[in-house]
């Protein structure tokens, strides 16, 4: 009779720790899901970045008018700033005048 029962515990942990064990698989295989690009995605990407290396290192650029930063090859160069586009380029220029013009 005591071995019956303590056949019973043992299952019962064994079923507990099967427990447990796939609890903590399903959690790391939700922690590999949260951020996919990770390793992977830098592995995919290396083709990419090894040929063309430069565009990488690119230089960002601020623009005057708004604040947001463009890559320096895709940024508009008026006077001593940079843009971020041609309208804010105009946007500073006209702006520019206006002051000097008071
Ligand atoms: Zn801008």
């Amino acid at each position: 009779m005591r071995q019956i029962l303590l056949l019973v515990v043992f299952v019962l942990a064994a079923r507990w720790l099967v427990k447990t064990m796939r609890a903590a698989q399903t959690q790391a295989a939700m922690r590999g899901a949260a951020r996919p690009g990770a390793t992977r995605g830098g592995a995919g990407a290396g083709p990419q970045a090894a040929t063309k290396p430069r565009q990488l290192a690119e230089p960002m650029v601020r623009c005057a008018v708004c604040g947001v930063h463009a890559p320096k090859s895709e940024s508009v160069f008026g006077g001593a700033h940079y843009f971020c586009s041609v309208e804010h380029a105009r946007r500073y220029a006209a702006r520019a005048n206006g002051r000097e013009g008071r």
